[in-house]
């Protein structure tokens, strides 16, 4: 059984709600950020007590918005996580921010505190489009912020982007792409807006690109990045090479990961759980249970059955461009990967959206793998569809 694991740190705090957000966010108080930040120092002690024999080989903080808070308490969480878990010395540790409040000092703060990697939330870099998805930075902010990291020593940086926004033409979007590409961020992560229900662009007359210019965004990013010398590794992240993110790979590739903070989500040996999503309930158990027992928080408790682990190992090793190894899955299930799948691999083959690649090199520049089954690029631009199939 692996010692590995990795660690996510859930900030939920944003200063203001953008209108197309779901995840688990909201303002809260200095009085409320500080509680938290208590219960979160309780959580990591029991957490580490509890897991002590694992080796940390990525963490991340992620939100909301976990540059809004006061920095010191960011850089007080990730000390007492390097105090009481044993890291890796090439753990990769980063923090998403957001331009509105990564400013240089804070910057030059998670860099000493030993965040190693920042993930900038840019979205677009036309201000129009900002403005309607309800954030807070325009764009000159966002390049201020990029410079000022790369100033701060941050030599590893995605830059998040998105397309299909409310008003956007296929130029607008080129026109980010075009100026993201020429900061030369290591990491680009490009997403097609999704409206969810229960945000308040769900109940909007949005006018958003059609079908046609969504699929004209999509490709024209594969096309540009790739001139541009980011390789695609799984199907909206691109990176430069040796530059993809680990801590998203173990999520893809099923490695054990420990959910820290409000409604984060843990998988570790195949159980999988998450921690409440109730702000109150979360607080008040760590600040009056300290490190005892915290069953109370934790919930959605489910023991992967093997069909569940294969299923997973599929839908999330094929979002990988290098797709699955076929080794690896006798190992882990002691089956024929064709013995499980084989009538819909050959399916697939047949149709020309999945391969079989033999002596696969994820970066053309060497170091050669094992036969892998994977998606083909018709395949990538389909795969949603096709992931259903892999259900056993
Ligand atoms: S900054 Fe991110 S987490 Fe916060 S509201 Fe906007 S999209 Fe949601």
């Amino acid at each position: 059984m692996s010692r590995d694991i990795s660690i996510y740190v859930h900030i939920p705090f944003c200063e203001r709600k953008c209108l197309y957000c779901d995840f688990l966010s909201f303002g809260a108080g200095k009085q409320q950020i500080d509680s938290y930040f208590e219960a979160l120092g309780k959580e990591i002690k029991a957490a580490a007590a509890e897991y002590k024999d694992r080796v940390v080989k990525t963490i991340f903080f992620g939100g909301g918005t976990p540059s809004f808070p006061e920095g010191k308490k960011i850089c007080d969480t990730l000390r007492a996580i390097k105090a009481e878990f044993e890291i890796s010395p090439q753990c990769e540790i980063s923090i998403e921010v957001n331009p509105a409040s990564a400013i240089y000092d804070k910057l030059v703060s998670f860099k000493e505190a030993g965040f190693n990697r920042l993930s900038i939330g840019a979205q677009s870099l036309n201000d129009d489009e900002l403005k309607k998805l309800g954030r807070l930075h325009d764009s000159r902010t966002f390049v201020e912020t990029f410079e000022n990291a790369r100033r701060a020593g941050f030599g590893n940086i995605n830059i998040d982007v998105m397309s299909a926004l409310p008003d956007q033409s296929l130029s607008s979007y080129m026109e980010t792409l075009r100026k993201v590409v020429e900061l030369a961020p290591e990491h680009i992560s490009a997403y097609s807006l999704i409206i969810e229900d229960g945000t308040p662009f769900y109940d909007m007359d949005l006018k958003l690109p059609d079908e046609d210019t969504d699929r004209a965004m999509y490709h024209e990013t594969k096309r540009y990045l790739k001139e541009h010398g980011y390789h695609r590794y799984e199907i909206s992240n691109y990176a430069q090479p040796g530059k993809e993110c680990a801590h998203n790979k173990v999520y893809w590739q099923r490695g054990n990961y420990l959910g820290l903070g409000l409604g984060a989500a843990s998988m570790v040996d195949n159980v999988r759980w998450s921690n409440t999503r109730e702000f109150r309930r979360y607080v008040e158990f760590y600040l009056n249970n300290g490190t005892k027992d915290n069953m109370a928080v934790k919930e959605n408790f489910e023991e992967l059955s093997l069909k569940s682990q294969m299923e997973e190992f599929m839908f999330l090793g094929l979002r990988l461009v290098r797709g699955v190894d076929v080794e690896e899955f006798r190992q882990l299930f002691s089956k024929d990967i064709f013995e499980v799948y084989g009538e819909v691999i050959d399916k697939y083959i047949k149709s020309g959206h999945l391969e079989l690649v033999t002596d696969y090199d994820e970066h053309q520049i060497g170091s050669q793998e094992g036969a892998h089954l994977r998606f083909t690029d018709a395949g990538l631009d389909v795969s949603n569809t096709i992931m259903a199939d892999f259900l056993l």
